[in-house]
């Protein structure tokens, strides 16, 4: 098969489309034919050697993909047959690549409705949002949240998860065309991030209250000043981070607030599943619809790489073997 490999860390152009020898399946584990991949953040960071997690090299980069089933291992407890469509919530070679052996556990169900592309946005994107939504700063119906960075795969997750969950939701953007995007996601109120007076409209946007919860994708530039907007037992639940932050601790003293990290790496499998299961129905009952902005041929993964860094954003880029 095709797939991309990197030899040594560095700049998009380690990223090569080489001729590798095809997974086999033993055990427990299911081979998928990829037709899509998701591209994600992380991706760039590993590629670059400047994450705490740095796979052995050489590797072919990937979490997110989407296909069909192509071949399962001995032990698989047979969920699936050949040809099924199916997303994945990792693999274990890598998903920039025309095939990608995954553990059977991890496979889900793609409805018929949803696209290779939109099942290749699932499960970085949506599970973190999910995951940082309920299971780490537990939102509840009627909650406020600040979705702070809605336009990108995790905000755009956010947005439709907490709409779905009677959530008040204002998310924050850095283009027009992300503000339109955002808004017919189903958020009540866009603002732009770009704007230095931003925290004055945020808090506006509450009536002065604050936010039970705000939803961070850039922790290093935002988070001393989203603890000046949050309302009484309000937490920031931190999604992305690119740097240091400096906060005034009496800002979430004064409210009984919180701070909640949360890293996708850490979910335990069985949460994991739990989130897949309702991922699933969200798809089934379409409150999910993942949204592409673009879909890149696999060969050119180095123009995918720094299109997720460029700004703007979209929903999810995905490569096409
Ligand atoms: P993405 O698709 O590239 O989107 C990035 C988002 O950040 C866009 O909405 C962008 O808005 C927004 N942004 C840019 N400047 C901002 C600012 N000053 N304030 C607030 N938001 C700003 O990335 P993603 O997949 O959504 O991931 C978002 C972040 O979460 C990344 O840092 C990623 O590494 C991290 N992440 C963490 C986990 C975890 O397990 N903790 C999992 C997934 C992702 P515009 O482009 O419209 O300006």
């Amino acid at each position: 098969m095709k797939a991309i490999r990197v030899k040594e860390f560095g700049g998009p152009e380690v990223m090569q489309l080489v001729e590798v020898p095809d997974p086999k399946p033993t055990g427990a584990q299911v081979v998928v034919r990829i037709r899509a991949a998701g591209v994600n953040p992380v991706d760039v960071y590993m590629r670059s050697g400047t994450y705490p997690r740095k796979p052995t090299l050489p590797y072919t980069p990937g979490t997110d993909g989407a296909g069909t089933v192509e071949s399962l291992g001995p032990d698989a407890a047979k969920r699936f047959k050949p040809g099924e469509r199916v997303y994945l919530a990792g693999s274990l070679s890598g998903t920039y690549a025309e095939l990608a052996l995954c553990e059977e556990q991890f496979v889900f169900q793609l409805p018929a409705h949803v696209s290779f592309a939109q099942g290749a946005a699932m499960h970085v994107a949506y599970a973190t949002a999910y995951r940082a939504l309920f299971q780490r700063a537990h939102a509840v119906a009627g909650e406020t949240l600040l979705v702070h960075g809605a336009s990108g795969g995790v905000g755009i997750a956010a947005v439709q998860l907490a709409r779905a969950a009677g959530l008040r939701v204002i998310g924050t953007v850095g283009s027009e065309r992300g503000g339109k995007l955002v808004l017919d996601e189903g958020a009540h109120v866009v603002l732009d991030h770009s704007a230095p007076n931003h925290f004055e409209e945020a808090l506006a946007a509450t009536g002065g209250r604050g936010y039970d919860l705000i939803l961070e994708m850039l922790a290093n530039v935002n988070l001393g000043r989203d603890l000046g907007i949050l309302a009484m037992h309000g937490r920031v639940s931190v999604v992305g981070s690119r740097g240091n932050a400096e906060i005034t601790p009496r800002d979430m003293m004064g409210r009984d607030g919180a701070i909640i990290g949360m890293s996708l790496w850490n979910t335990p499998p069985h949460e994991l599943i739990c989130i897949h299961a309702a991922l699933v129905a969200g798809l089934e009952n379409k409150t999910l619809r993942p949204v592409i902005g673009q879909e890149i041929p696999l060969a050119e993964a180095g123009r995918a790489h720094t299109a997720i860094m460029a700004g703007g954003a979209h929903g999810k880029i995905v490569l096409i073997p």
